[in-house]
């Protein structure tokens, strides 16, 4: 499992990466976020605070 972000519905607010406890996200060149699944540790943080629900455990 690991915190995968929807790039079609991703806004680019970084509150997802503000949440991460093991800063696993950063914003892409696109201004997307993107999780590095190697650190995510499946906690959902992300997935909460996300205000368009852009992000899912998959
Ligand atoms: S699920 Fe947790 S560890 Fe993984 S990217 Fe989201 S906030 Fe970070
Ligand atoms: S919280 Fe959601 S909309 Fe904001 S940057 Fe993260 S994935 Fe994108």
């Amino acid at each position: 499992m690991t915190a995968i972000v929807d790039k079609s519905v991703c806004t680019g607010c970084e509150q997802c990466i503000d949440s991460c406890p093991v800063e696993a996200i950063s914003m892409n060149e696109k201004d997307v976020a993107v999780v590095d699944a190697d650190a995510c540790v499946d906690c959902g943080d992300c997935i909460d605070v996300c205000p368009v629900e852009a992000i899912t455990l998959e």
